[in-house]
């Protein structure tokens, strides 16, 4: 979170512009909390450039439950889809998709471990094209940064959409907002808010209007997304605080100069983790270099017996959360928009001061 923001939310909390009232006391349907509202969506569709074809619904259950609420509005007519499979996220959604309907992997990086000089890394996405045309599949997903192994995409599915003869369905929980997109080029793009755009509790989906009448007749009111765009996500009450900190998020990212401003600061940010990591003989990271996340920097010691150490002193200087997800272990660090540059050189400078006391 930017500490302006948590500074700003913390003034208003008792109090809002005066109203003699906390935002958690409106009721979603007041004109204050209704002003909060489609200031935040209209900022949101600004920041992303958002074209017409496409609504932008504010809704609850996170990415996770995307995973069985794109499936239920997608299905109808269809019995199967296509999965590309490049880390722990992606392989989530294609195993949950399998309780709706054929779950088709067309492309995965399943054989990474084989070469251990590219443990991780995006798969070429060309020959996606045959594998998924002519199948009759409901749609195509693929998660565009996978938050745990560090594996980001630079728009390879992106430049092929047109050619494709089903949507693409995205999941950009971890980098939603830090570049800009081609949102035409999307079925459904998806993404809980906790990382990179405010607190838990909302799940953003832009999804293409084309596709609010496939929605199968299983699928709850309240997940349904024709349903949820026809009362401007408000069909019921969605998650009225989370959505008023991700609306001063917005504000804030604006204010910096937009998405254009948050993938430049992005590159500079990784830039210097990824050089501090390949001029060590201690750390390494095991992704392959043009797909190494821009969000989420893993890396390993070449001494795994050091990690405590490293953690606890790390620790002490302020550098907090940065052990590894239990399924990779190591080290990862997550730095989101509003990482300042800061942060980042503060953990750069330790990881070398670190390396020297080891050497
Ligand atoms: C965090 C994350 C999820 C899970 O989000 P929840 O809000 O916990 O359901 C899914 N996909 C990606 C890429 C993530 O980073």
């Amino acid at each position: 979170m930017p500490e302006s923001v948590l500074r700003r939310a913390a003034e208003e909390m008792l109090d809002w512009q005066g109203k003699g009232l906390s935002v958690m006391e409106m009721s979603h349907r007041s004109p204050e909390y209704t002003a909060i509202f489609e200031k935040t969506r209209s900022d949101f569709r600004t920041l992303l450039n958002v074209p017409d074809t496409h609504d932008v619904l504010f809704m609850q259950g996170g990415a996770v439950g995307m995973n069985a609420i794109v499936p239920l509005n997608l299905l109808k007519g269809f019995e199967q889809a296509a999965f590309v499979n490049t880390g722990a996220w992606s392989k989530k959604t294609s195993k949950e998709f399998s309780k709706y309907g054929l779950s088709r992997v067309v492309l995965d990086n399943a054989n990474a471990q084989a070469d251990a000089s590219s443990a991780c890394y995006v798969p070429e996405c060309v020959s996606l094209l045959e594998r998924v045309n002519g199948q009759q599949m409901a749609y195509l997903h693929y998660c565009d940064n996978e938050t745990i192994s560090g594996v980001e995409f630079t728009g390879q599915i992106e430049a092929l959409a047109d050619r494709f003869d089903c949507p693409i369905v995205a999941d950009m929980s971890s980098n939603i907002l830090s570049k800009p997109l081609d949102v035409a080029s999307y079925g459904v793009i998806y993404g809980g808010a906790q990382k990179n755009i405010g607190p838990a509790g909302v799940t953003i989906a832009i999804v293409d209007k084309a596709l609010l009448n496939r929605a199968l007749p299983i699928c709850p009111s309240a997940f349904t997304f024709g349903t949820v765009a026809e009362n401007g996500s408000m069909y019921n009450t969605p998650p009225t605080y989370s959505i008023y900190i991700a609306g001063l998020v917005f504000e804030w990212l604006m204010e910096q100069g937009g998405v254009a401003w948050a993938q430049a600061q992005a590159r500079i940010k990784a830039d210097l983790l990824y050089d501090t990591i390949d001029q060590s003989s201690l750390y390494n990271c095991p992704v392959r270099q043009q797909d190494r996340s821009r969000m989420n920097v893993p890396f390993t010691l070449a001494d795994e017996s050091l990690n405590s150490k490293f953690l606890a002193q790390a620790a002490q200087r302020g550098l907090v959360q940065l052990k590894g997800h239990k399924s990779v272990g190591g080290m990862r660090a997550s730095i989101y928009n509003a990482m300042p540059l800061e942060g980042v050189q503060a953990l750069a400078a330790f990881m070398r001061e670190f390396e020297k006391s080891e050497a």
